[in-house]
């Protein structure tokens, strides 16, 4: 008998021969600007923490007394037994600082978006997307049977042509961007799409994702960075990013937060994060509460970084924010691009990003930048990809 499962070492195998398959390499230490990964102390820039917050002090003792008090987990879903006093906290603290009526904390990120679309839209229903939003995002949409129409990346003129041609085609509709694109560090133009949406009657949802800790006042976000404070109708986050913890949060208002209580799946049928990490988002929320100097840090390291990768003849791409895209063009080459840093004395940690993540053609190694990062890191990364950079040939 032909074994079941053959299939899939033919499919690995053109992974492999295209340069797309994913080594998934292992954590020996707490998150930083230097790491132990697969058993070997490197620089690090391929984490989500901007903020330099997942292995801060202030937050691991609140998860340690959080532990202490509740116990390792809640034992049940959010809407029977699995609703702590610490995830309403958690909640309001957000809605309070995303300065919206209510907001509603889950498992993810992905676990929002997977949450809030199909909650919202159904069989009759349409969503108009940007062609670059996040995998959980096109899950969603999935996920909720409406009909799902591309729009051009970050292109008014195209979400408004879609929206015409469908006039009258509907019962609801839905518009859904990411606020920065999380390949791109791009910025999506939320001033002109909500104006758009508003004309139209359209339901208006951003995924702030890499806007959260970032941008906006004390890093409130892409909704405060456009000045649009409490007019999305739908602001999704995580809390594993700047926030240095895990989580995803739905806010928007109160009406509108109640009915995906009722309705969400990932709220009613999987388990509520723990006591620990929820107490550890409440301290990464008050951090920034109280000043924006690790925001003012990660925008200074981003600026110096970036700045030093275009002198040296890198292209990072249409990134604004701290993503920095090195743009390399075949997967190959930034397979191998991103193994020379590994392999490197002092080693440097950043992945290589390919189809179909990012569109063929446009593989790059995607920099993150922490306000983790000292000078002296920043001096040694620039150093080191810039070394490798001409070994490749991808630099003069
Ligand atoms: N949305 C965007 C835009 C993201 O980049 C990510 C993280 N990769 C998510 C959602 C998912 O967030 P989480 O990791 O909390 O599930």
């Amino acid at each position: 008998m032909t074994d079941k499962f053959s299939w899939i070492e033919d499919e690995l195998r053109t992974l492999q021969e295209a340069g797309l398959r994913t080594t998934i390499r292992t954590i020996g230490s707490a998150c930083g600007a230097w790491m132990v990964v697969d058993g070997k102390k490197v620089l690090n820039f391929c984490t989500n923490n901007y903020l330099g917050l997942a292995n801060h002090p202030r937050l691991k003792s609140a998860a340690q007394a959080a532990l202490e008090k509740w116990g390792a987990g809640p034992a049940a879903v959010r809407s029977i037994a699995g609703t702590l006093e610490l995830h309403r906290e958690l909640e309001t603290r957000l809605a309070a600082f995303k300065e919206v009526e209510d907001a509603l904390y889950v498992q993810s990120g992905f676990c929002a978006n997977q949450a809030v679309i199909p909650a919202l839209v159904g069989k009759e229903d349409i969503i108009f997307t940007d062609r670059l939003n996040h995998a959980s995002i096109i899950d969603g949409c999935r996920l909720s049977s409406a009909e799902i129409v591309v729009y051009e990346h970050c292109d008014v003129e195209d979400a408004e042509r879609a929206i015409k041609a469908h006039k009258g085609k509907y019962r609801r509709a839905m518009l859904i961007t990411d606020g920065v694109f999380s390949m791109d560090g791009d910025i999506a133009p939320l001033d002109r799409l909500h104006a758009l949406c508003e004309q139209h009657g359209i339901i208006t949802m951003v995924d702030d994702a890499h806007g959260e800790g970032v941008v906006g006042r004390s890093g409130r976000g892409i909704v405060d960075h456009f000045r649009l404070n409490g007019k999305f109708d739908l602001e999704i986050g995580t809390l594993s990013k700047a926030f240095g913890v895990v989580g995803g949060v739905i806010a928007g208002r109160k009406l509108v937060i109640d009915w995906i209580r009722q309705k969400a799946r990932p709220f009613l049928f999987s388990s509520a994060v723990t006591a620990a990490d929820t107490a550890a988002c409440l301290a990464a929320v008050e951090l920034l509460e109280q000043g924006s100097e690790l925001v003012d840090k990660l925008w200074e390291n981003t600026r110096y970084f970036k700045e030093g990768m275009r002198r040296a003849g890198f292209d990072t791409g249409p990134s604004a924010t701290p993503i920095t895209p090195v743009m390399l063009g075949e997967a190959s080459l930034a397979q191998q691009f991103s193994r020379k840093l590994f392999d490197g004395e002092p080693g440097l940690f950043a992945m290589p990003i390919g189809f179909p993540t990012v569109p063929q053609g446009k593989a790059r190694i995607r920099v993150m930048i922490s306000a983790a990062h000292s000078r002296e890191d920043l001096d040694l990364g620039l150093e080191i990809f810039a070394k490798v950079g001409k070994e490749l040939g991808v630099i003069s």
